[in-house]
């Protein structure tokens, strides 16, 4: 049985009383038991977020980090660093870093590889563009991401990533995959992950993300394949947040 999981991906947004509003609101025993609940909030909030956050559900994440274990990276954050704040998840390869940042799949790979050393969950993106769904490449693109990164790890270290499926063209625009369509290529990493090791495939969670509401989540995390979101625009309004984690219990 997979434990739902719904993250909130703050992206380059926030403050620290945004921060603290949503430990105010999560305090106490508010979700369903069966449930992890997680946001993703911009470094500098980490440690705000660390206190607020004692004593509630929300686990918490962060965006990005670099893999080399220390040294002249400027502007980068590893993965001891973000275990130190009380991180316990971690995001890589998510679109908006592969498209602006050039992270390439050996990048994700090395990223994922450096959360798991270091004690994290990588959150591993994969997700194809418009034209690649238009081209008919939608299995291929999200296929070739996900054994980039899955395909060095042993199984003892792969069981430990959650992959988020998120199509970019989904991502902001108010344009949801349909629960099928989400599932048809979810169902086919589920496959994948199957023909390396069938128990991984059972126990690995998978994540939606693009565009996911309160009021699309519940018919999104029905489908067989969907273990839960990653959740933008939506993570950001406390109700909307709290109204998605109660389709999931
Ligand atoms: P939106 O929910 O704003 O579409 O963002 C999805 C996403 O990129 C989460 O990582």
């Amino acid at each position: 049985m997979r434990t739902p999981l719904i993250a909130g991906n703050w992206k380059m947004n926030g403050s620290v009383e945004r921060i603290r509003a949503f430990g105010d609101a999560f305090a106490g025993d508010c979700l369903p038991a069966a449930l992890d609940v997680a946001v993703i909030p911009p470094f500098p909030y980490l440690q705000a977020a660390q206190q607020s956050f004692d004593g509630t559900p929300l686990k918490l994440g962060a965006q990005t980090l670099n893999p080399e274990p220390a040294g002249a990276h400027t502007g980068e954050v590893n993965a001891a660093m973000l275990a130190e704040f009380g991180v316990t998840c971690v995001l890589v390869g998510h679109s908006e870093r592969r498209q602006h940042y050039g992270e390439t799949d050996a990048d994700v790979s090395r990223r994922a590889e450096a959360a798991l050393a270091g004690g994290l969950t990588p959150v591993l993106c994969v997700g194809e563009t418009l034209a690649q769904r238009e081209a008919g490449a939608t299995r291929d693109v999200v296929l070739g991401q996900v054994a980039a990164v899955m395909e060095p790890l042993g199984a003892s270290l792969a069981r430990h990533l959650v992959i988020a499926y998120e199509p970019v063209w989904a991502i902001g625009t108010g344009l949801t995959a349909t629960p099928e369509e989400a599932q048809a290529t979810m169902g086919d990493i589920r496959a994948w992950l199957a023909g390396r090791d069938a128990e991984l495939a059972q126990s690995l969670r998978l994540l939606y993300g693009g565009s996911m509401k309160a009021d699309n989540a519940a018919a999104l995390l029905a489908q067989p394949d969907i273990d839960g979101g990653l959740v933008g625009g939506a993570s950001l309004q406390i109700d909307e947040f709290y109204a998605i984690c109660q389709s999931a219990g």
